[in-house]
């Protein structure tokens, strides 16, 4: 037993007893130095508060079911802002909407042809499933035909240079579900994603006129994942797609026999950034409420499903966190504030809008949540804290005991994009751990709809969000500040 694990049980040694000193408000009578930092039946009551009721899941309906997707710049969005803002001023909560302007991408028409390949019947061509990529630039209307140069990892991409120029480059990186069933869904989607996320303009230096890549996630549907790709400042995106998993199998064994050559017409176009807004949403606190306990998820979602999974469900987790405590009539000592961020997809401009708002204060944001991992049931929590603070949790995942979410898993690169450069400025970060073996099978996709979420899960990612969100607003003192690495 190290030490940790002594000091824990010393402190649950006195949970019985200092008990009979906490007013049903949560006020310590005659508190000892030894007594808990917060009053576990406090903790339990609202554990047993959110694993009861649908408001979440009835407000993530109406979100998915009334609006459906919400891509930054569209209408959707905008709707949505409006909705969760509405749903929030019900609660009671002081809400408000901070601007931000944010890219305004909009899908055109998408199809794909393998027109040329090894063995083909005369008359026959293939249909590709394929979606174009966030950010992705267009063909010509009439689109463009050009021969499929297949690369499995930058290397070799590096080593076939002197093929790629006017040609289009497919990515074959594969998203390992072994790693997603074994519970590292994040490590496939990194390893999987990278093709994604700089293929193309890496493919673009090469003189690529186009590109595609292998969809990430894991299910076997013949679904393409959309998602965004990334262009080097003042680089002229070229049209860039993600093709099923199925597809690029298919065009790997064709061009393993011969050349293969590509009709493809993409017609996205690029608009002028449009006016989105975060939706802020404070919890008064009691004693300081100008001090901050974020809980959060994000509104904008992909284009092709209803953003049920990704994110609706986040965003819903951190509202039914207020709701839970509205529920309980409990004002923790700080104030905890709701944020529906909006951009996170394709930009990121709310988070760095909430960021530069809250820079010159930054001390006053105390902690910071994120849930953007899905719908899969919560096994505790991810922290990007300092090594004591692990301790002082301690009682958080006592209070989760009885929906089995108990793992409380120390981050040092951070959890959750949206609250990243809080916890850069040293904001300590916290996410439900979330099952994601299934996440990436829907992730991105026309999939990714209501009937994708279980309400019981939904209602496991609330509980943990609220007695966190709780604990962390009424510690007598805020958990110290932890800085995260960077990723590189
Ligand atoms: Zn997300």
């Amino acid at each position: 037993m190290n030490y940790r694990h002594r000091l824990f049980r010393t402190r649950l040694a006195f949970v019985s007893t200092a008990l009979l000193f906490w007013t049903a408000t949560g006020a310590a009578v005659g508190a000892t130095p030894s007594d808990p930092p917060v009053d576990p039946g406090i903790l339990s009551r609202i554990v047993a508060a959110a694993m009861k009721g649908d408001w979440a899941y009835d407000r993530l309906t109406e979100l998915t079911d009334r609006i459906g997707p919400r891509l930054a710049g569209s209408p959707g969005l905008e709707a949505a802002v409006q909705q969760v803002a509405g749903v929030m001023r019900a609660l009671g909560a002081t809400v408000t909407l901070q601007p931000a302007r944010v890219p305004h991408w909009v899908r055109g028409d998408e199809r794909g042809e393998l027109v040329v390949y090894p063995g083909q019947p005369k008359g026959i061509t293939q249909r590709l499933h394929l979606v174009a990529l966030g950010e992705s630039g267009a063909t010509a209307p009439a689109g463009l035909t050009a021969r499929v140069v297949v690369v499995h990892d930058f290397d070799e991409l590096k080593a076939r240079a002197s093929e790629i120029d006017g040609n289009v480059v497919l990515f074959d990186l594969h998203f390992d579900q072994r790693l997603a069933m074994n519970g590292n869904a994040g490590n496939a989607y990194a390893q999987g994603g990278v093709g994604r996320f700089v293929g193309p303009s890496a493919a673009a230096e090469l003189g690529a006129i186009a590109a595609l890549v292998r969809s990430v996630g894991g299910a076997e549907y013949r679904l393409p994942h959309t998602g965004a790709t990334e262009w080097k400042e003042g680089q002229v995106p070229i049209p860039a797609a993600a093709v099923s998993a199925e597809d690029a199998d298919l065009i790997d064994r064709l061009a393993a026999r011969g050349p293969v050559t590509l009709k493809l017409l993409l017609t996205p176009r690029m608009l002028p950034d449009a006016d989105s807004h975060n939706v802020i949403a404070d919890w008064m606190g009691r004693e300081k409420p100008d001090e901050f306990v974020v809980v959060s998820g994000h509104l904008d979602s992909w284009d092709l499903g209803t953003g049920a999974t990704d994110d609706g469900v986040g965003v819903m987790a951190a509202a039914g966190a207020i709701e839970v405590l509205k529920r309980l009539d409990l004002h923790p000592r700080r104030t905890v504030r709701f944020v529906a961020w909006t951009n996170e997809e394709n930009g990121g401009r709310g988070a760095k809008a909430y960021f530069s708002s809250v820079a010159s204060a930054v001390d006053k944001q105390v902690a910071a949540i994120e849930s953007d991992e899905g719908a899969g049931r919560s096994l505790g929590l991810l922290a990007a804290v300092t090594p004591e603070s692990l301790v002082t949790l301690k009682p958080v995942a006592k209070a989760l005991a009885p929906i089995g979410a108990t793992v409380v898993e120390k981050r040092d690169d951070g959890v959750g994009s949206d609250i990243g450069a809080l916890q850069h400025a040293g904001v300590p970060g916290f996410a439900p751990l979330v099952a994601t073996q299934h996440y990436f099978d829907y992730h991105h996709t026309a999939a990714d709809t209501l009937d994708k979420v279980e309400p019981e899960n939904l209602r496991t990612q609330i509980a943990t969000m609220a007695v966190l969100a709780y604990y962390l607003a009424e510690l007598p003192e805020p958990l110290p500040r932890f800085k995260v690495e960077d990723a590189e």
